[in-house]
């Protein structure tokens, strides 16, 4: 069943609204087994490490990821989608994560399909 479609949301490329309040830019956390570990040009461009020396991927001022192209809730993409990071594959339409972040940018928690 269809339940959201991404490619008009991107609100779970967002940092949440919580992290936001609380100043904390880590959101999208690079592992070591992630793919993009493998361009180290593009990781540099795209993400930032943390006093821990943790990768995150850089943010732009309005909280969303750099990778994200488009606009918020109404056209996106991301534009390193075979590189993405696994913490970006697990969150699934529909389920917890997204319903907040759905929530978040005041878009609708309603099944469309
Ligand atoms: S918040 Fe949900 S619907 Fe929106 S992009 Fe993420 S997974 Fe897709
Ligand atoms: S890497 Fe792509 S999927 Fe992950 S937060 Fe950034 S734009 Fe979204």
């Amino acid at each position: 069943m269809t339940i959201y479609d991404c490619q008009t949301c991107g609100a779970c490329c967002c940092n949440r609204q919580e992290n936001r309040l609380e100043h904390f830019h880590d959101y999208v956390q690079v592992f070591a087994e992630d793919a993009l570990q493998a361009h180290p040009k593009l990781l540099v461009r795209l993400a930032r490490q943390n006093k821990e020396r943790q990768w995150h991927l850089k943010l732009k001022p309005d909280g969303s990821c750099v990778a994200l192209d488009g606009e918020v809730g109404q056209s996106v993409g991301c534009t390193i989608y075979e590189l993405r990071p696994q913490v970006c594959k697990n969150v699934q339409p529909g389920d917890s994560e997204c319903l907040t972040a759905r929530r978040e940018r005041g878009l609708s928690v309603e099944p469309t399909g």
